[in-house]
């Protein structure tokens, strides 16, 4: 899954998951949970998440690279949060090479920004997340289109993006990625 802060990628992840039995592994999730457990990784990516910035590649690669194994073993995974970066890119696709961790598709949600600064409001009162603050939040926009946006010509050149209009109801995006993956033969309804 392949969008802005806000554009409701963990909600369909999540959701996708459970529809298909497979995991949802959430960048951001595991980072917040390091974060809270007090680990050595937590409390060096912590700054990074309260400031709205991206935490080190190397970190993150190596974060997931178990989980995914473990998740690929037992029938897939839904990726959400990662890759954020062109170098998580490229190694993710080293990963799949060297783990067999191939990615099947990339679905990228598309919401304009005035709908995701509405949205940052309401998940900032509902989550009382650190970095839904007004100034992060902005931040935040700012890092996707300097540092994700990238990607969406990255995964275009490679034949593997697909577009989803993110402004719907959960239902109607919901909805749209299955159809995809279906066509794609990667899910039944
Ligand atoms: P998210 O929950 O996906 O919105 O991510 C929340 C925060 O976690 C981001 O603003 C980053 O600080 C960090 N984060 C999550 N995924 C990544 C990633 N793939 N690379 C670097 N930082 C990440």
């Amino acid at each position: 899954m392949l969008a802005p802060p806000g554009a409701g990628k963990g909600t369909q992840a999540s959701r996708l998951a459970a529809h298909l039995g497979i995991a949802h592994i959430a960048s951001g999730d595991l980072l917040r949970r390091e974060v809270a457990a007090g680990t050595p990784l937590g409390e060096e990516a912590a700054g990074y998440l309260d400031r709205g910035d991206l935490v080190p590649d190397a970190l993150v690669i190596g974060m997931l690279r178990e989980a995914l194994k473990r998740a690929a073993a037992k029938g897939g995974f839904i990726l959400d949060g990662f890759p954020r970066t062109l170098a998580q890119a490229e190694a993710a696709y080293t990963l799949a090479v060297t783990d067999d961790l191939a990615v099947d598709a990339v679905i990228w949600l598309e919401v304009s920004e005035a709908e995701l600064r509405r949205r940052m409001v309401a998940r900032a009162a509902a989550e009382g997340r650190s970095d839904d603050t007004r100034s992060v939040f902005e931040h935040r926009l700012a890092v996707y289109a300097e540092q994700t946006a990238p990607l969406l010509e990255f995964y275009g050149n490679r034949g593997v993006l697909h577009k989803v209009n993110g402004e719907q109801s959960v239902d109607e995006v919901f909805a749209d990625i299955l159809a995809i993956l279906e066509r794609l033969d990667l899910a039944s309804s």
